[in-house]
Formats: structure tokens, sequence, C-alpha cells
């Protein structure tokens, strides 16, 4: 059974763009790779020890504030699906669905999953957590968050698991699904500064977690849970006086 996972050089991360093929150093969430260990394999990684305001984190304290909703503007997508080793991620051909956020619209780019979550909502943990990565006009990232509970299946995760191809690294194209089915029907969320959850562990990425949750069936849970092979959460980090602001 392959595991071996490559890093990404910094630009294609901060993109969202994570290409396996490229070389790079290997990392991971087992083993000598594991995520404490992190930093010390490549210098290019040192943020994930140095760094102040590191991802994911346990989400408590949060201070409700005067901030304008945020707004979804996600529809029928086309692009590929596959699993790249760390995570099944989905990528987008042309990127035509977007989030407005205190007025600034972020474009996505590519939406991925974590077993179990990686951050925590005062101390909870949630079975998967949907990563929605996405890129303004400058290239700044914003990530929108989504839980998933057990409860009933869910039929988008169902078409996207459906397609996906049984080998690591063997994208596949699909047409038109609509992703809007993904999101839960409440737009509260917690915003806060953070990074990258994996190497090289970038900051300035802005979080934005959906309160709300969606549902997937124990069978959808599972899918995921065998795809990964392992746990594919880094652990929560510390805030470091940073502000969480709901809304
Ligand atoms: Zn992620």
């Amino acid at each position: 059974m392959k595991k071996i996972i490559k890093a990404m050089p910094l630009l294609m991360a901060t993109m969202g763009l994570a290409s396996p093929v490229m070389a790079g150093v290997h990392w991971g969430y087992e083993g000598e790779a594991t995520p404490e260990n992190w930093a010390k394999l490549t210098p290019e990684y040192q943020m994930c020890d140095l760094g102040r305001n590191q991802s994911p984190v346990n989400i408590s304290g949060a201070i409700k504030a005067q901030v304008t909703d945020l707004e979804i503007h996600y529809g029928e997508t086309s692009g590929n699906i596959v699993n790249n080793g760390h995570t099944i991620q989905i990528n987008e051909k042309n990127p035509n669905d977007y989030v407005v956020v205190n007025g600034e619209k972020y474009t996505l780019v590519q939406f991925h999953f974590h077993a179990p979550s990686e951050n925590e909502i005062n101390g909870e943990s949630f079975p998967l957590e949907g990563h929605f990565v996405h890129k303004n006009d400058k290239g700044e990232l914003l990530v929108m968050a989504i839980m998933f509970e057990e409860g009933d299946k869910n039929p988008v995760v169902e078409k996207f698991l459906s397609i996906l191809s049984e080998e690591e690294e063997v994208p596949v194209d699909f047409d038109k699904i609509n992703i809007a089915a993904f999101l839960p029907k409440s737009t509260g969320y917690y915003r806060f500064s953070g990074s990258l959850t994996t190497p090289p562990c970038t900051e300035g990425v802005t979080w934005v977690i959906l309160k709300d949750t969606m549902t997937l069936s124990k069978d959808e849970i599972e899918k995921f849970e065998h795809e990964f092979k392992h746990h594919n959460n880094r652990p929560i980090q510390p805030l470091h006086g940073r502000l969480i602001i709901s809304n």
C-alpha cells in the first residue's frame, strides 16, 4: 500500500493547488513525518513550529461582532476529483463559485476533507470537516470550513465518492455537479486569522467556519476513512491571543 506524501512548493501550496507529482520533502500524519516533526523536515516548513497564527484551533470565547453577512455563491461546477495521497480533493476547472466576506470577493479554487475534523468548536470534534479554499485578486487565501455530523446521507458527497478513482493520484473529471448542496441553511460563522494546516503552514489565511453543520451517513464517513487510511487531521494549535469573531 503506497503511502508517500510529498511536499508542495510554497507557491503551489498558497494557490491551493496541491501537486503530489512535484518533488519535495515527504510529510504525513504517521511515523517520522508526523505533524509534530513537520518543521524539522526542512527549513521551508519552519512556520509549522515558529508560527503564532497556526491552524487548526479550538474555537472558544468567540466575540460577537457587527460583521457583514457571509454571501456564498455556489452552483454547478466542473473539474476533477482525486485522492492525492493525503486527502480527497476536488479541483475547480473554471472557477466561478465564490464567497463575499467583509465586502471582499474570494473565488473557490479547490475543496478537500479531513477526518476527523481539524478545528474544534468548544472542544467538540466532528467526524469530517470540509475545507473550501478560496483566493482573492491579491492572492490572499480564505478557507471556509463546514463540519459534518453523522446523520442522513449527503447526495453530493455520494455523487463525488461514486466517481472517485480507486487509485491514488488519478484525477477523474466531472461535469456540472451542484456544490450548493454542500451548504447548510444558515451562514452564521466564526472568523479568525490562521494558516494552512499542512506544510509549509503558511500564515495569513482567513478562516471562516460555519456554525451550522451538515450530515453524512455512517457509510459515507467510513468511505472517507477508508480512502484516507488513517486520520488526516493536524492537532489543535494554540491561539496565542488571537481573537475569534462571530456574527
Ligand atoms: Zn484542509
